[in-house]
């Protein structure tokens, strides 16, 4: 059966979702701006946990996740209804209980963590109470995890950490860190590295600089450059088993990508929104900017554009509720996640334009959303590398043609067809 439908009663949830998210949300945005990953001061507080309060009592606080870990079990194609809606806005997932990079690491202790480590990070971070960070990416490699050395080495009871990491996200406001690291040199990558969960206060994790994106001041970057120095931690802060990093990396990446999909639906749109508004009020040259062609292109483009991207996103969503393994979804998730950056990229951009000058100003929010997409295209590794996926999962359908001729060779094909009906041909020649 094929549905395209959102049931009523989750709709009006939606509904909810959106009205709240404009009028209580994002003004937070513009009050608070990049704030939303750092503790709460009492202040802030007094504001941002009535919202979250008002959030749980519609049952919409992190959705995705079971009522066993404080959600509702919705999965992820509600997920992605919803956060369609949070994209908007900066704050707007941290109100819900279902911001990145938290969400992927929420999940991967839920999956792999013990008792201990559950209670002790999990249950704070899905309280909203605080913040966690992912350390993989190294100075030297991003893109290709066998280039990773920083080293966890037995010593006694305990591991210690040496190496350095880089683009740690939000590891400046963090309360812990998942470090992904070599703990066997004498076998694969695949099998010799091990992720371990440690406070970000652990003696020796040194956080050398907060690396900040284009348009950020110094100091107002938050993805950390961090050296991890002698860093001491007991066994128990190994997530998962020893050397199973990859596997597990698989299944927080797997979430974290389409989880940021959703969102850049909702931050299109807003792109859209803004154009048609702007084309429905400037006058030139004697008419409406919506009654130029090229402006109607870039609205017709953008519709479109993003039509096939939702449509991606939540069959994606779809197949992995169905289906509840990464793995197998993993052909439509890196589909989406090369898609991802050119949508917003291109839509961004054509909103931009047809806002004239004022467009490029830091009075609106365009290139803001397209540094957003460039971001896409690297974090949670690049489109050239997630375009290998998908064509190595298309091609794995597929076998060599048997001879130097390509099956659908028309001469070849044509005679198998006269062969086949060879009777009915010479009937017909017979008649003429
Ligand atoms: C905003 C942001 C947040 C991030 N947050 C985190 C985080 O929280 N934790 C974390 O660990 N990392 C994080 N990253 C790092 C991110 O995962 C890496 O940037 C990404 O994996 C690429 O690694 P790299 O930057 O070292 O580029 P490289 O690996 O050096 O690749 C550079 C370029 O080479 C090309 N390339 C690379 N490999 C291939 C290939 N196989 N085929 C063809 N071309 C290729 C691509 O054009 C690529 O962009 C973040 C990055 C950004 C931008």
């Amino acid at each position: 059966m094929w549905d395209f439908e959102t049931d009523p009663d989750y709709q009006q949830l939606l509904d909810w979702a959106d009205e709240f998210v404009r009028d209580e949300v994002e003004p937070l945005d513009l009050i608070w701006p990049h704030l939303q990953f750092t503790p709460l001061t009492q202040t802030r507080r007094k504001v941002v946990d009535p919202l979250k309060e008002r959030v749980r009592q519609k049952g919409l606080w992190a959705t995705h996740l079971g009522p066993e870990l404080g959600g509702q079990g919705y999965g992820q194609l509600k997920l992605a209804l919803l956060n369609e809606i949070l994209g908007r806005s900066q704050w707007a997932p941290v109100i819900f209980g279902c911001q990145a990079p938290d969400t992927g690491n929420a999940e991967i202790i839920a999956h792999y963590g013990t008792p201990e480590q559950k209670e002790r990070y999990l249950r704070p971070l899905l309280d909203g109470e605080l913040f966690s960070s992912y350390s993989m990416t190294e100075p030297q490699g991003g893109a290709d995890p066998t280039q990773f050395t920083t080293s966890a080495v037995r010593d006694g009871d305990d591991w210690v950490i040496n190496g350095w990491k880089y683009f740690s996200s939000n590891a400046n406001t963090a309360s812990f860190l998942i470090v992904m690291v070599v703990t066997n040199p004498d076998v694969s990558p695949y099998q010799g590295m091990s992720m371990f969960l440690l406070p970000t206060d652990t003696p020796g994790v040194n956080i050398v600089r907060n690396v900040g994106l284009h348009g950020e001041r110094d100091g107002e970057g938050s993805h950390a450059l961090i050296h991890y120095d002698n860093v001491r931690v007991p066994d128990s802060a190994l997530l998962g088993g020893e050397g199973q990093a990859f596997v597990i990396a698989q299944t927080r990446l797997g979430g974290g990508r389409i989880h940021h999909a959703m969102r850049t639906i909702g931050l299109a749109q807003k792109a859209i929104d803004m154009m048609c508004e702007r084309a429905l009020s400037r006058q030139t040259a004697g008419s409406l900017l919506a009654d130029k062609q090229a402006v109607q292109a870039y609205v017709a483009d953008s519709y479109a554009q993003l039509k096939q991207f939702r449509l991606m996103v939540l069959y994606t969503a779809w197949e992995i509720d169905k289906y509840n393994d990464y793995k197998k979804v993993r052909k439509d998730i890196a589909a989406v996640k090369v898609v991802m950056p050119t949508v917003l990229h291109d839509i961004a951009w054509r909103a931009m334009q047809v806002h004239g000058a004022l467009g490029v100003t830091n009075e609106m929010p365009f290139l803001g959303m397209v540094t957003g997409a460039a971001v896409m295209g690297l974090a949670d590794g690049p489109t050239e590398v997630h375009k290998t996926t998908v064509a190595k999962q298309v091609l794995r359908d597929y076998t060599a043609s048997t001879d130097v001729w390509p099956s659908e060779w028309l001469p070849r094909k044509r005679d198998a067809a006269r062969e086949r009906f060879a009777e009915y041909l010479e009937a017909e020649v017979g008649n003429q």
